[in-house]
């Protein structure tokens, strides 16, 4: 399913956009920063939230917009929206009619943001607002995305440390090592964006934590920047130990696009080469083997394998094949550039 045209699954709040004509008839200026917060089920923590949020991105002198996207809570979350949105206007809403996903919800925001810098963080007080600055700091320097780095978030003592620190270590290491962008801490939401840069992600499935490394296939700068980190005071984390089973999945997928999604007969072309020639060359050992020495091949497992080596080769070739034909139909039906460039003079 593609998320991106997820107007007719979404009820979205139809607000006389923040940004339009003012009453004295000026056309007003998009806001500068958008703040895109995934919420599922998260009541509790919006009031704190948006109390600790506001101040923290007026104490950076920027004009803002806050997207709150609720990804089909059940609970009390978007009524508490709504409060919120009475009392401050760049407060918008954009409510699922089921919960989609946090990545659904992150591609809402990205969607509807207008501000030159998007920012991302969690809706459960985990981040915390007041690193914002930090983050906006390198965006300035000139990177494109910058990413939080929770460097103080194990607690001492040895059951945090084998069932947290080892497998989220482990987890960082391998998509860094998998896709080649090197981050301490792909799980922490809190991350900025050049918005050109997200808005030319298209995002699907579980792959939100995947963003800077998508990124990079745009060849865009990342950064990273230690932040602060809370533990959780409402409510429970959404996702239990399955999570890291479908990140190793996940990263296989990334690691297949970022390096071969657009020439896959490269990659299968290849192995079915090697498979079909070795298949070829038993083959002929054993032909050679049958018609001068006579030998009998019924009892020859080598026979076996050759015809498999073989029959694996050319499917391998095929899938290759295959693969060439859904990436191009991919990228012409889409209009996807197989290019992205930084600047043009003249
Ligand atoms: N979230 C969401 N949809 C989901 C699951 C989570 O919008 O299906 C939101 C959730 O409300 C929170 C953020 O995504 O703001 C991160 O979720 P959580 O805190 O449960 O993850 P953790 O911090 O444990 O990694
Ligand atoms: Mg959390």
């Amino acid at each position: 399913m593609n998320y991106q045209t997820g107007s007719a699954l979404e009820t979205s709040l139809t607000f006389s956009q923040n940004f339009g004509q003012e009453e004295n008839g000026a056309v007003s200026q998009p806001p500068q920063l958008s703040i895109v917060l995934p919420i599922y089920n998260e009541a509790e923590s919006l009031p704190h939230l948006l109390e600790e949020l506001v101040p923290a991105l007026e104490a950076t002198g920027r004009t803002f917009e806050i997207i709150c996207i609720d990804d089909g809570s059940q609970d009390n979350s978007f009524a508490e929206l709504q409060k919120l949105r009475a009392q401050d206007e760049r407060v918008r809403l954009v409510r699922f009619r089921r919960n989609f996903g946090q990545t659904a919800a992150f591609a809402a925001g990205f969607d509807r943001a207008q501000g030159e810098v998007v920012i991302t963080m969690d809706a459960d007080l985990q981040n915390d607002p007041a690193d914002i600055p930090l983050l906006l700091a390198k965006i300035e320097e000139g990177y494109d995305v910058v990413s939080g780095w929770r460097v103080e978030r194990w607690q001492e003592g040895l059951a945090s440390f084998i069932t947290r620190k080892i497998p989220s270590t482990t987890a960082n290491w391998l998509i860094s090592t998998g896709t080649g962008v090197r981050l301490h801490d792909y799980g922490c939401a809190l991350k900025a964006y050049r918005s050109d840069v997200i808005k030319s992600i298209n995002l699907y499935g579980d792959l939100h934590r995947f963003i800077p490394a998508i990124a990079s296939y745009y060849g865009v700068t990342v950064a990273e920047v230690p932040v602060n980190y809370r533990s959780r005071k409402f409510g429970r984390s959404k996702y239990g130990i399955s999570r890291i089973i479908r990140v190793i999945l996940d990263l296989l997928t990334v690691r297949f696009l970022l390096s071969y999604s657009t020439r896959p007969i490269q990659i299968f072309g290849l192995m079915g080469l090697g498979s079909l020639a070795l298949g070829v060359v038993i083959g002929a050992y054993l032909t050679l083997m049958k018609l001068i020495y006579r030998e009998d091949l019924v009892d020859r497992p080598l026979l076996l394998l050759a015809i498999l080596l073989v029959m694996v080769g050319v499917q391998f070739i095929t899938m290759g094949l295959l693969g060439e034909m859904i990436s191009r139909t991919y990228h012409e039906s889409q209009n996807k550039p197989i290019y992205t460039v930084r600047e043009e003079v003249g």
